[in-house]
């Protein structure tokens, strides 16, 4: 399977694992994950976000329900959100998830945007668990003719150890833990040298984070910056 398959299965066999009810998808794209997260019974709320609302509606009808679906009602319920908005920008529809991924995407912010980033999704949104997916760079000359970094769009690539440090330092600042992982390996005899093609950080809300800077109950505002483009009820 394609890079791109695999990250998104990286997702999917966690949820079927952790069986989360709300899950958010930032940087949605042209919502491929989401389309495959619908079939998941024990998923509630499925929300997607992207600053792209083009790409975002090319494809969003594919999340319409199936006039099968209509045929064999379950006692299931699912709701699908859209939303036009920057991982940079707060709103608190998507605060208190149990799941919220970033695949793909913080590579394609400035370094500032990326503090941004971490005290909206870690600070504020504050879901139970965060996956979080980024190029690992020492996997870069396993690529034929690649030659600087692997999309012209992206801002920064990382090594495994500056991304450990990145996601610790999250961790400290928000009261949460990370696993190291990834998907694409490297030949056997270079997977210790190398790592993964992508590298994954999988992190968990600690418990009684209340000392971090995360924050809480009436300390926060209501703000809504986000535009819903489209939303279904299955
Ligand atoms: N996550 C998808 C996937 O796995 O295929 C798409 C990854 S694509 C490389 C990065 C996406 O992030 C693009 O759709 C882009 O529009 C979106 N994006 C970039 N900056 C963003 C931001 N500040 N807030 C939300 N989405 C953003």
């Amino acid at each position: 399977p394609s890079l791109h398959r695999q990250r998104h299965q990286f997702v999917i066999d966690f949820v079927r694992k952790n069986k989360p009810k709300q899950v958010a998808d930032l940087g949605c794209g042209e919502c491929k994950l989401l389309k495959q997260l619908k079939f998941h019974r024990n998923i509630e709320l499925l929300v997607g976000v992207d600053t792209n609302g083009a790409k975002i509606k090319k494809m969003m009808h594919g999340l319409a329900p199936l006039s099968t679906d209509y045929l064999q009602p379950t006692y299931d319920q699912l709701r699908v959100e859209l939303y036009q908005g920057s991982v940079t920008q707060r709103d608190a529809r998507l605060r208190r998830f149990d799941l919220v991924t970033s695949i793909e995407l913080i590579e394609h912010l400035t370094l500032t945007d990326l503090e941004r980033f971490a005290s909206v999704v870690f600070g504020y949104m504050s879901p139970a668990s965060v996956i979080v997916s980024t190029p690992n760079s020492e996997f870069n000359a396993l690529l034929p003719g690649l030659t600087g970094f692997r999309h012209s769009d992206h801002k920064f690539e990382w090594n495994r150890s500056e991304f450990r440090s990145w996601a610790l330092k999250v961790c400290l600042d928000y009261g949460y833990e990370v696993e190291f992982t990834g998907v694409g390996e490297a030949p056997q005899d270079q997977q210790e040298s190398i790592g993964f093609c992508s590298q994954i950080g999988v992190f968990h809300r600690l418990q009684g984070n209340d000392h971090c800077n995360a924050l809480h109950g009436s300390d926060v505002e209501e703000v809504f910056s986000y535009i819903l483009v489209y939303s279904v009820n299955y």
